[in-house]
């Protein structure tokens, strides 16, 4: 706030031009110190003394305005003319620094809190929508809306919006007392106004589209980035960097591209808002000072000097008005795209089906039926995926999917997880169709080991219970039955072991028996796994297969199988090829049809060890 009364200290002494630049600046610093993350932090905590403190200390800071203030004014009554005048306008500036800080402090809070309010709102939006919905929108320009779109909207709504309401109602404020002053020099200066509203309509028109396209390029960048950054290793290699650089520089130019007609575009702006704003002042020079010439002619007529001088003064404000505003505008602008953006995404409701009752019933014995399934991608409308499908899977037992690679058997498995729903025909959950039990209450009972189980970068602990509350006792029981109760103690902070980036890095068999340990801690119902096409050595492979074989048992299982041990022991196996069902049966009797099952046992499932081609 200092900073800016400065800079409004400046634009008395030292004019026009004067200020344009130095207010510019304070803006900017401005924007600056309100996007320093702390000063994000402060006004985030909903509660506490750091919450209290800003209003704490601006209290006081009003308090002592006030104080101030009255002295001031005590002072007046006991003074004489000029001093008065003087005291006068110290007093007037006082009031004005008070209004100044609440302004800006009232503003920036609320945008502060719109913003954060926002930003939550906008992610829940986000991780609430449908599985397809992120089929098609990739995950760095999801962030990117989260974290570059809404810094635009809050940039918007703390500086500039107060700046806004300053500006006009300086033009405003200056206007009336012109127009008291001399109704008809007002009009010679109000003859610019229809000028500069169609180069603004123009200019804001122009920015809007150019912001707009300079954003998507930033989130091209943004998502090429996560994408290497995500993948360093894949990266580093096959030594992609270079090329890594290139994608993510070429999106950067081209963004840059944009920029640079942005910037002549706002250069061109703040020069017309200039020149119709000095040519303004000239206007009123010109036509001020006939009116002048006619006064000293006749005292009747025309103005005087001094009402001239005043008026300029007065000219000075609203003409500085207008050339800041024009520098806020293409800023505006830019939180318009990026606010249309933000609420497409906040209003859009997620696209699954909602049962007017959502059913949960009082025991899942886990009985599965696949009722003549058909099923596209969302994403991909022209090539069905599953072309009628049915099988059924009794309570308690495991079934094997198996089948060349693309015939659908994750497709199927995510349909049981209600990631999407059938198009044709349903799925039947102990002779309910899925669609109508209750998805949160359905989905504790299903738990999934997929081939390559994503850990989070928390404590080993916290990971078991992601599911779930669960007791140290419930976590640790958990991860013995799954085999990884040793693995972990061995472990200098055992469960508390952070995963992930800043923590240790598990082997495959360890994440995959931690990913166990997490399914078991929910006791499901139904039990999903995508067997693991790599071979872990031989010691892993053995603890995560008793692992899983200790998983299963009291369980509907079902199993996208890639060894042959699995099929052997299933229940059923069903072979998906090409979204159909080519065979169903046992090994055995399968085994003795010569037919699909057969080759595939003998090309692919041999030994345990698939070849890579296999699903
Ligand atoms: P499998 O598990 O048997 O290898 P999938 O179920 O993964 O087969 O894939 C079946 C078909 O669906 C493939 O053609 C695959 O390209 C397509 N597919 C899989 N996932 C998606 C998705 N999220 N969006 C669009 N198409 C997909």
């Amino acid at each position: 706030e200092n900073r800016e009364e400065a800079n409004n200290k400046n634009v008395h002494l030292h004019g026009f031009a004067g200020s344009l630049s130095d207010s510019e600046e304070g803006g900017r610093e401005e924007n600056i110190a309100i996007n320093r993350p702390g000063a994000v932090e402060q006004v985030n905590i909903p509660v506490g003394s750091r919450y209290w403190y800003p209003t704490i200390r601006f209290t006081v800071l009003f308090a002592l305005c006030i104080f101030v203030d009255a002295a001031v004014a005590i002072i007046l009554w006991l003074t004489a003319s000029l001093n008065r005048t003087v005291l006068t306008l110290l007093g007037i500036y006082m009031v004005g620094a008070l209004t100044s800080l609440l302004r800006s402090y009232l503003f920036t809070l609320a945008g502060q809190r719109l913003v954060a309010r926002l930003r939550t709102k906008l992610f829940t939006s986000v991780v609430e929508q449908e599985i397809a919905f992120f089929d098609v929108n990739r995950t760095g320009e999801l962030c990117n809306r989260l974290s570059s779109d809404t810094s635009v909207l809050q940039n918007a709504t703390t500086v500039n919006v107060s700046m806004l309401f300053r500006y006009v109602l300086q033009i405003v404020g200056s206007l009336i007392l012109m127009f008291y002053l001399n109704a008809s020099l007002t009009g010679v200066l109000l003859a610019i106004v229809p000028v500069v509203t169609l180069g603004a309509s123009q200019y804001g028109k122009f920015v809007r589209k150019m912001r707009k396209l300079f954003q998507d390029r930033l989130a091209d960048a943004g998502t090429q980035a996560e994408e290497s950054l995500s993948s360093i290793r894949t990266v580093k290699s096959f030594t992609g960097e270079e090329r890594a650089i290139k994608v993510y520089d070429s999106y950067i130019q081209e963004s840059f591209k944009i920029g640079k007609k942005l910037a002549l575009a706002q250069g061109s702006m703040d020069g017309l808002f200039s020149f119709f704003a000095y040519g303004a002042i000239a206007a009123v020079l010109w036509y001020g000072g006939k009116l002048v010439y006619d006064n000293s002619q006749n005292p009747d007529t025309g103005i005087t000097a001094g009402l001239l001088t005043s008026f300029l003064l007065y000219t000075l404000q609203v003409a500085m008005g207008f050339a800041l505003l024009s520098s806020l505008y293409g800023d505006f602008m830019q939180a318009v795209g990026a606010s249309v953006r933000i609420f497409t995404l906040l209003d859009r409701k997620p696209d699954v089906f909602v049962p007017a009752n959502p059913l949960t019933l009082p025991a899942l014995s886990g009985e599965l039926e696949f009722k003549d399934v058909r099923f596209t991608y969302p994403s991909r409308p022209d090539s069905e995926v599953l072309k009628g499908v049915s099988f059924r899977v009794e309570k308690g037992q495991m079934v094997a999917l198996v089948g060349p690679s693309g015939g659908g058997k994750s497709t199927i498995v995510s349909l049981i997880e209600r990631f999407y729903d059938p198009n044709e025909g349903s799925i039947m959950m102990d002779g309910c169709d899925l669609k109508f039990l209750d998805l949160g209450w359905f989905r504790h009972k299903v738990a999934t080991v997929s081939q390559e189980p994503t850990l989070f970068a928390c404590s080993i602990r916290d990971n078991i219970a992601y599911g779930r509350e669960a007791t140290d006792e419930e976590v640790e029981d958990a991860a013995r039955q799954a085999n990884a109760h040793d693995f972990i103690c061995g472990f200098e902070d055992g469960y508390k072991t952070l995963v992930g980036e800043r923590g240790v890095r598990l082997s495959g068999g360890q994440k995959q028996r931690v990913a166990i340990a997490r399914a078991l801690i929910m006791d499901p119902t139904l039990l999903l796994l995508d067997e693991a096409t790599s071979a872990l050595d031989a010691e892993s492979e053995h603890l995560v297969q008793e692992a899983i074989d200790r998983a299963m048992r009291g369980r509907t299982v079902i199993v996208i199988a890639h060894r042959l041990s699995t099929v052997r022991n299933a229940h059923k196996v069903v072979v998906i090829d090409k979204g159909q069902i080519a065979e169903m049966g046992t090994h055995s009797e399968l085994l003795a049809r010569h037919g699909v099952y057969k080759r595939l046992v003998l090309r692919q499932l041999t030994a345990g060890h698939p070849t890579p081609s296999s699903g």
